[in-house]
């Protein structure tokens, strides 16, 4: 589903480049579960960024869905990864002018999926959000905000899912309960969840733990 080899990342800063990735490989099957771990600055948001196509590496090559994304355009690497590559934030990201329901329908619908209104419904009853359905994210709890935001990622059965601490700003209780839905995906198929924590109990529930160091898998 997914495979690093020498991946670097580079940015330009006033103290000259700065490599935030030195050298990641990591390969991920369909199916399988990662969870990254490290110190607070160690590149896991970068790493993320890089595996889901948001940023190409300075250096090294990315295979996403068996593409390598270096030498693809803006709109080559949107198409590829609409539909299928997910993300979930630590803020959730919500637009904060549509309802529960329009959060999760609308990127269906630019997906071009069928049955988007449906599919809507099912995922946000199966987040239990079924009677927040109508609210605005600023009418809804950050357990319940971030609930959505699962629903909105899992609701086009996308066969990558990148969780970026997705309980960061939850209470424990919450917590576990976006974890359980996350899970409960990748054990249920074919679905690959990559997962940035700082929670031991939640990196213990993927099927393999890789340890950040200084821009670094050590
Ligand atoms: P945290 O646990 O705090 O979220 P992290 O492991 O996710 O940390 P990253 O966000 O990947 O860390 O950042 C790694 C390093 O890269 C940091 O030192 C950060 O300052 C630097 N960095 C990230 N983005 C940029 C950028 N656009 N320009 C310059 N430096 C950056
Ligand atoms: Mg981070």
């Amino acid at each position: 589903a997914l495979e690093l080899k020498d991946v670097w990342l580079t940015f330009p800063t006033a103290e000259g480049p700065l490599d935030v990735l030195k050298g990641v490989s990591l390969a991920v099957e369909p199916g399988g579960s990662v969870a990254i771990v490290g110190p607070s600055g160690s590149g896991k948001s970068s790493l993320i960024s890089v595996a889901a196509g948001l940023e190409k590496p300075s250096r090294g090559e990315v295979s996403l869905l068996g593409e390598r994304i270096e030498s693809l355009g803006e709109d080559q690497l949107a198409r590829l990864r609409r539909g299928r590559v997910s993300m979930v934030f630590q803020s959730f990201h919500l637009l904060e002018t549509m309802t529960a329901f329009d959060n999760v329908r609308t990127p269906l619908e630019i997906a071009g999926l069928d049955r988007v209104s449906a599919r809507a419904n099912d995922w946000l009853d199966r987040v239990g959000l079924s009677r927040r359905r109508l609210h605005y994210p600023g009418q809804l709890s950050g357990g319940e905000r971030q609930r959505v935001a699962v629903a909105r990622a899992l609701s086009s059965d996308p066969a990558l899912v990148f969780a970026d601490e997705p309980t960061g700003n939850l209470d424990a209780e919450s917590g576990r309960g976006v974890a359980d839905l996350l899970f409960d995906l990748t054990n249920e198929g074919s679905t690959t969840l990559v997962i940035v924590t700082h929670d031991d109990e939640l990196a213990a529930r993927a099927a393999r733990i890789v340890h950040m160091r200084d821009g670094r898998i050590v």
